[in-house]
């Protein structure tokens, strides 16, 4: 296993903040431009929507079926 990056030990390389892997220069602060597309993706979403969710699940309808035979 040889190191494909050899940081400086100078420069503290934070980790990256979407899957913890040590940044790289070209992608600060992530550590790809996949990471980083992750992250934009989170931030274009709004952070925290859910797809598909549920409108009024919790209010339970009374339905009633008719299983009295
Ligand atoms: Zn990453």
């Amino acid at each position: 296993m040889a190191p494909e990056q050899p940081e400086n030990p100078a420069s503290p390389a934070r980790p990256c903040p979407i899957c913890g892997k040590p940044s790289v220069q070209r992608f600060k602060p992530f550590c790809s431009s996949r990471c980083a597309d992750i992250d934009l993706g989170r931030w274009l979403k709004g952070n925290y929507v859910i797809p598909g969710e549920p409108l009024d699940e919790t209010e339970e309808a009374p339905m009633r079926r008719d299983e009295d035979s």
